[in-house]
């Protein structure tokens, strides 16, 4: 699937060349018995156990800082915690009707209250990517974030209409002045069904099929290769599914509960649309597979392991049944294979090396705060080493040592201002211990004696007086003012 790209022919450096692998069309999954619903730790939940709930209810509250959460089937609440609410399945699926009428003409609040988060993999919250008041230019993401992934694909060639319809939406919701669909040029039937639906003013840029040219930041410099339009700042960015899923807001008043999840497993490639918070064991995945094998949600490059309790979150693009062992780590050779296919172009085997110390300062030096951790340095080294999770590390390593020294700046400015503080109380307590004592001189002296004293502590204050005076119109001449003669 995965081999190292041809550097002559494109125009950019670095990556894993993509072919094209035969999948099936997207199915439904069947309904699930039992439906377990992340929820935002920010977010009110206004369910209680034993509640009996609708299709597409929500089950929190509307918040301006959580995405609403809701049931993705309808039946009985069987938990409700503070993240997860279970609801086990009526076999009805009898859907919940929205009214929208407080959302008019505010699509931030409204995708917000619809649970719209972006699809591509990050789920950020959708109505958040809106805040950007300078964005111009919307880039849509067609490309897949990982070589073993086709929910986007199958999307494109089953349902291009309606997500032609959703990207419609997003420009509107933006106020975009462009809009460019970035796809990979070997998605033929789907750049075909795109193609045959999309109007004049939206533009389809084909990028070579080499992975990760799905990463946001490497898409956007893919297109403005080509186009030369889309600025860091100006531009927003939305994944396909993203884009259909607010097609099916608007247009059907439904709410993100299900999404197209593909399914990877030894002899087949299924893409199933499943509702949010469906149970791997519901799904008959690693069913007959022998062990060891391990599931991989995100894709193969990038992903995370799961157990087979999981549930499909929002987020969950993919679920890759593994059978690979993986192999023990080696010492590097230098072979200099990581570098070739550094799209950042890094020098993983000098982040290596460092890292391995580790060497913050100079880890910093070589950028590595610019690797994506896409793991095409992991895929061909020859010496197994886990590159990009070490990178990880050491970017966690580098982020608390910010935060440590950051702390440290704070405390010394505050025991400066302490040692300040001290000096300056000390100062004033002597000032007062000197009146003190001449005033008790006075109370003990002659009449003569007394005036005396009175004279010269009068003349004192006048002399300190002068010499503020003389003080102050110093400080107030202008530079290079000369003292007139
Ligand atoms: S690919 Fe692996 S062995 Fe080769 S230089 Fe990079 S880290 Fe070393
Ligand atoms: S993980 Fe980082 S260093 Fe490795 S190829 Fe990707 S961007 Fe380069």
């Amino acid at each position: 699937m995965l081999g190292i790209r041809e550097h002559k022919n494109h125009q950019v450096r670095g990556g894993l060349q993509i072919d094209a692998l035969p999948f099936d069309d997207i199915q439904v999954a069947p309904l699930p018995s039992i439906a377990h619903i992340p929820i935002d730790s920010a977010a009110e939940i206004t369910v209680s156990v034993g509640d009996e709930v609708l299709t597409g209810q929500p089950l929190t509250h509307f918040s301006n800082h959580a995405v609403t959460s809701h049931a993705s089937i309808s039946g009985k609440i069987i938990r409700s915690a503070t993240n997860i609410v279970s609801i086990e399945s009526d076999n009805q699926d009898t859907t919940y009707s929205h009214d929208h009428q407080q959302f008019k003409n505010n699509y931030k609040a409204f995708f917000r209250s619809m649970g719209l988060v972006g699809l591509g993999g990050a789920a950020f919250p959708v109505d958040k990517k809106l805040n950007s008041l300078q964005a111009t230019t919307l880039l849509v993401n067609a490309a897949e974030c990982d070589p073993a992934i086709y929910c986007d694909e199958a999307l494109m060639q089953e349902r291009p209409k309606e997500i032609i319809e959703g990207i419609r939406i997003a420009i509107e919701a933006i106020g975009a002045s462009q809009c460019i669909i970035g796809i990979e040029d070997n998605k033929t039937k789907a750049i075909q069904q795109m193609e045959r639906n999309l109007p004049n003013h939206i533009k389809m840029i084909r990028v070579p099929a080499i992975y990760p040219s799905g990463a946001e930041k490497t898409l956007q410099r893919l297109c403005n290769g080509k186009t030369g339009s889309l600025k860091d700042n100006e531009t927003i960015c939305f994944n396909i599914a993203t884009c259909y899923s607010m097609y099916q807001s608007v247009k059907k008043s439904k709410p993100l509960i299900s999404r197209i999840v593909t399914i990877v497993e030894k002899n087949a490639t299924r893409n199933l649309e499943v509702r949010i918070g469906t149970p791997l064991t519901e799904l008959q995945i690693a069913h007959n597979i022998q062990t060891p094998y391990s599931i991989i949600c995100g894709g193969r490059m990038m992903g995370w392991t799961v157990n087979r309790d999981y549930c499909v979150e929002k987020r969950t693009n993919s679920i890759l049944i593994n059978t690979e062992v993986q192999k023990d780590a080696r010492p590097c050779i230098r072979c200099g294979a990581c570098e070739d296919v550094c799209p950042e172009n890094l020098l993983p085997q000098h982040l290596f090396w460092h890292a391995s110390t580790p060497d913050t300062s100079k880890l910093q030096d070589l950028k590595l705060d610019q690797c994506i951790e896409c793991g095409c340095c992991d895929a061909v080294c020859p010496s197994h080493i886990p590159l990009a999770g070490l990178f990880n590390d050491a970017k966690l390593l580098i982020q608390q040592e910010k935060t440590e020294q950051h702390k440290a700046a704070l405390a010394k400015i505050r025991y400066e201002k302490h040692l300040a503080r001290q000096k300056e109380k000390s100062v004033r307590q002597r000032k007062q211990l000197d009146t003190k004592t001449e005033t008790l001189k006075i109370a003990s002296a002659s009449e003569d004696a007394k005036k005396a004293l009175i004279a010269k502590a009068l003349q004192r204050q006048k002399s300190r007086q002068h010499q503020k005076n003389k003080d102050l119109s110093e400080s107030n001449k202008k530079p290079g003012q000369e003292s007139p003669r």
